[in-house]
């Protein structure tokens, strides 16, 4: 599963993203978290940058209240694996 070793992969990111910096490339970075279910382990969004909320598919995340949870079960959400995504301008 590509998904194991999330600490690899973010440290190779910063280093190319280091040199491109060096080289004068123009970059925009977008901090993320995956957000999964407590109960049943579901993936159900990602949240990037802080404030912009993307479900996994249309039904894997539903309202509750004021908070987001598991749209399979209803079960609360935890961060499960986080990141920073480099775009290039
Ligand atoms: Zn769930």
């Amino acid at each position: 599963m590509p998904d194991c070793q999330p600490q690899r992969r973010g440290s190779t990111v910063t280093e190319m993203s280091t040199k491109l910096i060096e080289r004068g490339a123009r970059i925009r970075r977008t901090k993320w978290v995956e957000l999964s279910c407590m109960l049943c382990g579901e993936a159900v969004a990602t949240l990037e940058g802080g404030t912009l909320l993307r479900p996994r598919t249309a039904s894997s995340a539903r309202i509750s209240g004021a908070r987001v949870v598991c749209g399979r079960c209803g079960g609360s959400l935890s961060p499960t694996d986080q990141g920073e995504r480099v775009h290039f301008v």
